[in-house]
C-alpha cells in the first residue's frame, strides 16, 4: 500500500515524511460544490481539511450556550464522519489561526494551503498575516470564490467603480449572469464544483475523535436551528408570503448561508427557476457583501459620514426594554422576543424594529446593529451592518430619513390579524403589558429635529 507518512502519528505507518496540501473549511462546512476544496484536490497532493474554531471569534462571545458554536460543532461533527465513510478524517484546532498554523507547520510536511475567501475586514487581515507566515516558508495560500455568485470587482459600475445603489447594481449582476450562460441554457456562474470526482485524494488518516463544546469551553444550546431542505413550494410562492410574519414563507436558510452548510450556486440556480424575488434577495446578500469588501468602513459607522453627526439619546433603559420586547409597540415587541427566545426574526420586522430603535428612540444604530450580532444565526456581518444602515438612513441605498416606519401602520398592514403578534406576546390587551415608552407622533416630530439638526452641522463643516 502507499506510503502516507506525516509528521504526525494519527497518520498511517510509515516515518518517512510526505507532501500534502490543507483545505482550511471556514465559511463552507461541506464537501460538496466547494471551489477551494475542488481546487485543493486537483492539486495532486493528499488533501487534509482542517478548521479551527478561531479563539478570537468564540473569545468575544457573551453566551456560553451560543447555538451558533452548537451548530458549527454539530456540522463539522458530521463533516468528519462524511470524511471517515471516505477514509479520510477531519484536522479539528482551537486556537488563534495564526497560532495553529505555526503549530501545524511543525507536525505537517505542508506543501500548500487551499481556502475559499472571507471579506470582513478582520477575516482579510488574519488571513493576510498567515499568507505572510506560510510565504516565509514557500508555502502559497491559494484563495477562491466560493461564498458569493459575484465578488465585489466582478459587477462595477461602467466606469470601473463599485455599486453603491441597489437596482442598477442587480441589473449588471443578473447582466453578467446571463453573459454566463451556456448552450445548455445554464449559466456558468451556477456550474458546480464537482468535488466527489476527486474524494480519493483527501489524505488516509486514522480515526480521531474530535474536540468536543466543552473542549472549547462551550455548552449544547437549546435553540432548534431551521434546517437546510426547504419546500420548493416556500420559494415558489415567497414573492406572495414573504412580507407576513405569521405565515412561514421565508426559507430560513440564513444560516445555511452564513456557513456555507448549502452551496449559494445550487440555491441561486434554484431561484432562478423557481422564484425571481427571492433571487433577488441572494443579489441583496451579494450587493452588502461588496459594500463591506469596497467600503470597509462600514464596519465601524456610519456609509454617508454627515450621519456621524446625529446627536444620539441613548438612553440605557430605553434600550434595556426594546432588548426584552418591553416597548409597548406590539409589534416591536414581538420581533424581539421571537429574536430571544429563537435566534431568528422576520425581514419585516427586523425592518420594524431597527428603524424603531434608530428614530423612535434615538439610540445609536449600532448599539441595535451589536445587540442583533449576539442573538441572530444567521448573523453576518456584511447584511447586518447593511440592514441596520439601511434603517437608520445612513447606508448605501438607505431609506430617506424623513421616511419614518410607524409601527402601528406596519402591523396593520403585515400582521393585520395579529396572528405573529400574539404568539409573542400574549399577554397583549391586558394590564401586564406595557404602556408605549414613546409617543409616536412626538417620537417622530423629535427624529425628524435631530437628524436635520445633525446633518446640518455636518454640512457646516
Ligand atoms: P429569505 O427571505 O428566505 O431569503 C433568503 C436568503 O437571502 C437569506 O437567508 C439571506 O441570505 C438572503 N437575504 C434575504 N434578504 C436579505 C437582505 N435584505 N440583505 C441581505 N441578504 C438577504 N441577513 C443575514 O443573512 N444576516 C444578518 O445578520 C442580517 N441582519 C439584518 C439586520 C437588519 C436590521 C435587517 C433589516 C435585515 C437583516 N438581514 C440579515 C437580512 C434579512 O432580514 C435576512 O437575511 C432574512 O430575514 C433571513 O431569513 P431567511 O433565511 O428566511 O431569508
Amino acid at each position: 500500500m502507499a506510503v502516507l507518512s506525516v509528521k504526525n502519528d494519527r497518520f498511517l505507518e510509515d516515518n518517512t515524511t510526505m507532501k500534502i496540501a490543507i483545505f482550511w473549511h471556514r465559511r463552507d462546512i461541506r464537501l460538496t460544490d466547494n471551489a477551494g476544496l475542488y481546487h485543493a484536490l486537483r492539486s495532486g497532493l493528499p488533501v487534509l481539511p482542517l478548521f479551527i474554531f478561531d479563539a478570537d471569534i468564540l473569545g468575544k462571545l457573551q453566551d456560553r450556550a451560543d447555538a451558533r458554536v452548537t451548530f458549527i460543532h454539530d456540522e463539522v461533527t458530521a463533516l468528519n464522519a462524511q470524511l471517515k465513510t471516505l477514509g479520510s478524517g477531519l484536522l479539528l484546532r482551537h486556537g488563534r489561526p495564526l497560532e495553529v498554523f505555526q503549530t501545524l507547520l511543525g507536525e505537517y510536511d505542508i506543501a500548500a494551503v487551499y481556502t475559499n475567501r472571507d471579506y470582513e475586514p478582520t477575516a482579510i487581515a488574519r488571513d493576510a498575516a498567515i499568507a505572510t507566515l506560510l510565504g516565509g516558508k514557500g508555502i502559497p495560500l491559494h484563495t477562491y470564490k466560493d461564498q458569493v455568485i459575484f465578488e465585489g470587482d466582478e459587477v462595477l459600475k461602467d466606469d470601473g467603480k463599485p455599486y453603491t445603489v441597489f437596482t442598477p447594481y442587480s441589473k449588471k449582476w443578473r447582466a453578467k449572469l446571463e453573459s454566463g450562460r451556456t448552450a445548455g441554457g445554464e449559466s456558468y456562474f451556477f456550474k458546480p464544483y464537482p468535488t466527489e470526482k476527486y474524494f480519493a485524494h483527501l489524505l488516509p488518516t486514522a480515526p480521531v475523535p474530535l474536540l468536543s463544546l466543552q473542549d472549547i469551553g462551550f455548552q449544547r444550546s437549546k435553540i432548534a436551528i431551521p434546517g437546510k431542505a426547504v419546500a420548493s413550494g416556500i420559494i415558489r410562492a415567497y414573492d406572495q408570503t414573504r412580507d407576513f410574519p405569521a405565515l412561514h414563507g421565508t426559507s430560513r436558510l440564513g444560516i445555511h448561508f452564513r456557513f456555507g452548510t448549502i452551496s449559494i450556486r445550487e440555491k441561486a440556480q434554484k431561484a432562478n427557476a423557481l422564484n425571481q424575488t427571492y433571487l433577488n434577495e441572494l443579489i441583496w446578500r451579494d450587493f452588502y457583501a461588496q459594500i463591506l469588501q469596497h467600503f470597509p468602513h462600514v464596519a465601524s459607522g456610519p456609509f454617508k459620514p454627515q450621519y456621524g453627526h446625529i446627536q444620539w439619546r441613548n438612553n440605557e433603559q430605553e434600550f434595556a426594554a426594546w432588548c426584552a420586547g418591553r416597548t409597548g409597540y406590539p409589534i416591536v415587541d414581538a420581533g424581539m422576543r421571537e429574536l430571544n427566545a429563537t435566534g431568528f426574526m422576520h425581514n419585516r420586522v427586523r425592518m420594524i424594529v431597527a428603524s424603531f430603535l434608530a428614530k423612535h428612540l434615538l439610540i445609536d444604530w449600532s448599539w441595535g446593529e451589536a445587540y442583533f450580532a449576539e442573538k441572530l444565526l444567521d448573523f453576518d456581518l456584511a447584511s447586518n451592518n447593511g440592514g441596520w444602515q439601511w434603517a437608520a438612513g445612513c447606508g448605501t441605498d438607505a431609506a430617506p430619513y424623513f421616511r419614518i416606519f410607524s409601527p402601528d401602520a406596519q402591523q396593520a398592514r403585515f400582521d393585520g390579524k395579529l396572528a405573529y403578534t400574539r404568539h409573542w406576546v400574549p399577554e397583549l390587551g391586558t394590564a401586564a403589558y406595557p404602556k408605549p415608552i414613546v409617543d409616536h407622533k412626538l417620537a417622530r416630530e423629535r427624529c425628524l429635529a435631530v437628524y436635520k439638526a445633525g446633518l446640518g452641522n455636518a454640512a457646516q463643516e
